[in-house]
């Protein structure tokens, strides 16, 4: 069972900063009590126990100088249906940073704790509210700065994963069950390990699941976004590129554990996708030594790279340097602007394209493979083409994958890995019982195995650790 003897945590639930409305979210058994102490409704008593889910107006003050420290709406839900799950009370001052911080101090004093990153969440997935898909999805929700973002996110929270993966789950400790039934009455192996179970784990299990990773991998940017590494040499204006491809795009992110900060980078809405656009600008220092280093980053960040947007100035001829940057993309996605575009051309960048039968002899040398489409005009000193290639950017990213309908399930990164294991597991399975003389026992252990992996997903099983790495994500309050 479940430990439910838990302190009582309190943060402030909005957003920093001055605004409308700031609250204070407390969850715990002493919530209620703290509320009690901390909140005098403008007129009469506080009924004891309050109203549940019903918006008190009245004013906060400090029960130690009884000083008056906001005017406030304060509401109490009682246990087990909040959000929480726990009895949990919302007090609701003005965003002024400092009064809501007081508000905060005064709950702290109170013998409150101060809630960790997605404490209230992780409560409500220990409480049993929400599996951890959800829990997920909630940290998704907050986080998303696109609607196909957002739409993902909501089918998420709404179930959608756990209600695809049911019938699979159901399947596999069926066949799990039949397998455990083999292996304990060895005289009847014959009848229950028929073909059909075999036929059944690839069906009803394998394909699936197969499918479910093929479309998540598909889609995957437009729940977990897409870097875009601008590359190039100096000066042929991979700095005001960036500049003018973030302009009205900006997108807010949150950082996202595991980016490095030794490159500029900020995250712009293209074509209905996130794109943390990298630009490597900073290491065009003249010295060898930096330029060494810019190089050596430049390829540890396209390896990282969804695509790579090569940048060539189109208004001088090409240089070696030039030629070392599309050689050193070849093999990457990639999109070439061709910037300058406000200036006379040097050059015949068709001359870059693998259709151009004459390109062998060309001025330019190799045959860079690059289809037309690949290739845009741009002037990011005057902002000509800036749609088109935040457009085409949008679409490479995406791999021309349409963006994801709502109700459709796109599993996460963390998700996926669960479940490409569990796929793995219940191949291996399969094999297994449709050998000629199958090794029930090694079957059993894979079933196990799978299920074990299936069940990280909505974290039935799921072990600490993973259930931690969920929930550092999350921002405090939520
Ligand atoms: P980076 O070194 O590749 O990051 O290049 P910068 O963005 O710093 O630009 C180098 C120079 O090219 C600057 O003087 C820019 O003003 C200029 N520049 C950048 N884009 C354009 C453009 O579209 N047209 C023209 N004429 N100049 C540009």
């Amino acid at each position: 069972m479940m430990n439910f003897e838990r302190d009582t945590i309190a943060a402030i639930s909005t957003a920093a900063g001055p605004g409308g409305i700031g609250i204070v979210r407390l969850s715990g058994p002493k919530a209620w009590e703290v509320g009690r102490t901390l909140f005098r409704p403008a007129k009469g008593a506080l009924p004891d126990p309050p109203p549940t889910r019903r918006l008190i107006y009245g004013h906060i003050h400090d029960p130690a100088s009884g000083e008056v420290v906001d005017e406030a709406l304060a509401a109490f839900f009682k246990a087990p249906r909040t959000y929480s799950t726990e009895d949990t009370l919302e007090l609701q001052g003005h965003a002024g940073p400092a009064v809501t911080q007081r508000v905060l101090a005064l709950c702290l004093a109170q013998g409150c704790r101060l809630a960790q990153p997605g404490e209230f969440t992780r409560r409500a997935y220990l409480g049993g509210r929400l599996d951890l898909s959800q829990a997920e999805a909630v940290a998704q929700l907050i986080a998303a700065a696109s609607q196909s973002e957002a739409r993902l996110a909501l089918g998420a929270l709404e179930g959608g994963l756990a209600r695809e993966l049911a019938p699979v789950r159901e399947t596999l400790l069926n066949v799990a069950a039949a397998v455990e039934a083999a292996l304990d009455f060895p005289d009847e192996v014959a009848d229950i390990i028929t073909p059909e179970l075999a036929q059944r784990l690839e069906r009803e299990v394998a394909s699936p699941l197969a499918k479910l990773l093929e479309q998540s991998q598909r889609r995957r940017v437009f729940r977990e976004g897409a870097v875009v590494v601008l590359c190039g040499r100096p000066n042929v204006g991979k700095s005001s590129l960036f500049n003018r491809l973030l302009g009205e795009r900006r997108a807010i992110v949150t950082a996202r554990p595991g980016t490095t900060r030794d490159a500029i980078e900020e995250a712009a809405l293209l074509g209905g996708v996130v794109c943390r656009l990298v630009d490597t600008a900073g290491l065009t220092d003249s010295s060898d030594e930096v330029e060494a280093l810019g190089v050596e980053l430049a390829k540890g960040r396209l390896g990282l790279a969804d695509l790579a947007l090569l940048v060539l100035d189109q208004s001088l001829p090409l240089t070696p340097e030039d030629r070392a940057a599309l050689d050193a993309t070849k093999d990457l996605p990639r999109l070439v602007a061709l910037n300058k575009s406000d200036q006379p051309a040097a050059w015949d960048a068709s001359e870059l394209c693998s259709n151009q039968g004459s390109n062998r002899g060309s001025n330019l040398g190799s045959d860079w493979g690059l289809e037309q489409d690949r290739l845009l005009s741009v002037s990011a000193k005057q902002g000509q083409g800036m749609d088109e290639l935040s457009a085409a950017l949008g679409r490479a990213v995406s791999g021309g994958a349409a963006e994801p309908k709502p109700g459709e399930v796109v599993a996460g990164t963390r998700q996926r890995e669960a479940l490409g294991r569990c796929l793995e597991t219940v191949q291996r399975a399969a094999e297994g019982l449709n050998g000629p003389d199958p090794e029930i026992e090694l079957v059993s252990l894979d079933l196990n195995q799978a299920l074990i992996a299936l069940g990280e997903v909505d974290g039935q099983g799921a072990p600490d650790q993973v259930i931690d790495a969920v929930f550092e994500n999350f921002c405090v309050g939520k």
